[in-house]
C-alpha cells in the first residue's frame, strides 16, 4: 500500500510546535476541516462566503493563504518578529531560509499557531457571530509562543539566537 506525502509533514511535526497546534496544521494541510465551500455542497451551509473578511469564498486556499484577516495577522507577526511571512507555503519558506535550527523552529511555531488561531475565530465567527480583531489574535500568539519558547529554551544558546530571541522580548 502506497500513502500519500503530505505537504509540510516534516514541518508540523517539528517538536517546537504545540500539539493542538500541530492537529490543525495536519488537517489544513490535507484540506481536511469542514469548511462553507464543503458544507454547501452538502447542503449544511447557506452560502460560501468567508467568515473572517467575506470577501472570499471558504476554502482552504481562501482561509490560509489569501483572507485578508489572515493577512493582517500574518503581517503584525512579520513585523513583531522582524521577518517576512509572505502568503504562500510558509512552512516550506521557513525550512528553506538561512535560519538557525532555534529559529526555525520558533517560526514554524508561529506560524502553526496563527493557523490554530484562524480556526478558532472562524469557529466563533460560526458559532457566535462574532471574532477579535486581527490586533487582539496576534497578541494572543505572541503570549503563547513567549510561553512556549520559555519552556524549551535550553541553558547554553549560540549568540546569534540569544540576540534575536532578546530583540522581540523572546528571550527574558
Ligand atoms: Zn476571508
Amino acid at each position: 500500500m502506497k500513502f500519500q506525502t503530505v505537504p509540510w509533514h516534516k514541518q508540523i511535526w517539528n517538536p517546537w510546535c504545540i500539539p493542538k497546534h500541530q492537529l490543525i496544521a495536519w488537517l489544513v494541510a490535507r484540506k481536511a476541516l469542514l469548511l462553507k465551500e464543503r458544507l454547501l455542497t452538502l447542503g449544511i451551509a447557506d452560502d460560501p462566503d468567508c467568515l473572517l473578511c467575506g470577501r472570499g469564498i471558504e476554502n482552504h486556499v481562501h482561509l490560509f493563504q489569501t483572507c485578508e484577516y489572515l493577512r493582517k495577522i500574518f503581517d503584525e507577526l512579520a513585523k513583531l518578529l522582524g521577518v517576512a511571512l509572505p502568503a504562500t507555503d510558509l512552512c516550506q519558506l521557513i525550512e528553506n531560509g538561512q535560519h538557525s535550527q532555534l529559529k526555525k523552529g520558533v517560526l514554524l511555531c508561529v506560524v502553526l499557531a496563527a493557523y490554530y488561531h484562524i480556526w478558532l475565530q472562524r469557529n466563533k465567527a460560526r458559532v457566535d457571530g462574532c471574532l477579535l480583531r486581527p490586533a487582539l489574535v496576534t497578541s494572543q500568539i505572541m503570549k503563547v509562543i513567549k510561553m512556549r519558547v520559555g519552556s524549551r529554551l535550553k541553558p547554553s544558546l549560540p549568540s546569534r539566537d540569544v540576540i534575536w530571541l532578546s530583540r522581540f522580548k523572546l528571550y527574558l
